[in-house]
């Protein structure tokens, strides 16, 4: 290969392995296997994954998924109760669908082409908040705000060092986590301290504290006792169908025994299942 070959495979035109078209360098994106995707293309696909990561096939998989993803939102989720943090917001923002078990990220600077993607809360393995300074031109001077936000982890199939919640399952393509930009305006990070107080109401993380003033027993507890109370109930429909036959189960003992396994389920999951019930349930709208 002359030089000449070699600048022209850099800086020459290539075709797009997606839609065909001619692109130059700056336009494209290099993916497994020596194949491109053009700008245009990328925004079928999640803004949280590294495109270079995978083959032709498995972002062509991707693009099918982004696709689901988008009509989930504009035809099912974007219809349900919505709570952004922050609602005004200069950089990013995250929309809690809590009615779909889902949340989607704004973004003041994405593309109007990009696709719309949602997340669901049993996907997540992590959340915390973050302030960013910079160094002080002088020394001495104290540091400078540069921005705040969160970094959410999502449970990825590649990553075997978070520790699994109760419940959760690993999601299909995010790997790296995922850093939300809440302002670059304002040091004060109370937005981020809401959507932290909001996974963990998600997640059920302090349902095992008593408040201050409560002497009842605590959500976690609450939780206990009914999947308790489901059980002993499922255990007498179990020993009366047994004795007179399944005929005897009726649609409404059918439906009693479902509503158990879920009550079982919420105790274990600190209340999460409700999500992933959620979740199932909308998705299935759109299959
Ligand atoms: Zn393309």
């Amino acid at each position: 290969m002359g030089l000449g070959d070699f600048f022209k495979n850099i800086f020459g035109k290539k075709n797009c392995d997606f839609c065909g078209e001619q692109v130059g360098m700056m336009s494209r994106n290099k993916i497994k296997n020596d194949a491109f995707i053009c700008n245009k293309c990328k925004y079928n696909c999640s803004k949280y994954i590294r495109v270079s990561r995978f083959t032709k096939e498995e972002l062509a998989g991707h693009i099918e998924y982004m696709k689901r993803q988008d009509r989930l939102y504009k035809e099912v989720v974007s219809e349900t109760k919505v709570y952004t943090v922050p609602s005004a917001f200069d950089q990013q923002a995250i929309a809690f669908y809590d009615e779909c078990g889902m949340f989607r990220i704004f973004d003041r600077h994405e593309n109007k082409d990009q696709l719309v993607e949602l997340f669901r809360y049993d996907q997540v393995a992590s959340w915390e908040k973050y302030l960013e300074e910079t160094q002080p031109a002088e020394a001495g001077k104290p540091k400078e705000f540069k921005e705040y936000g969160v970094k959410i982890k999502m449970l990825s199939k590649m990553d075997t060092t978070s520790e699994l919640k109760p419940g959760t399952m690993p999601h299909p393509y995010i790997v790296d986590e995922m850093k939300i930009c809440l302002s670059k305006k304002t040091d004060k990070p109370d937005y981020a301290d809401n959507i932290v107080f909001h996974f963990d109401h998600i997640f059920g993380v302090n349902d095992n504290k008593k408040g201050l003033l409560s002497f009842g027993p605590t959500t976690a507890q609450k939780r206990q006792g009914e999947a308790y109370k489901a059980m002993g109930s499922m255990l007498v429909t179990a020993v009366k169908t047994a004795k007179n036959g399944e005929e005897s189960l009726t649609e409404e003992k059918i439906a009693q025994l479902k509503e158990g396994m879920n009550k079982i389920d919420d105790a274990q999951t600190n209340g999460l299942a409700v999500y992933t019930r959620r979740a199932n349930e909308a998705e299935a709208k759109i299959q």
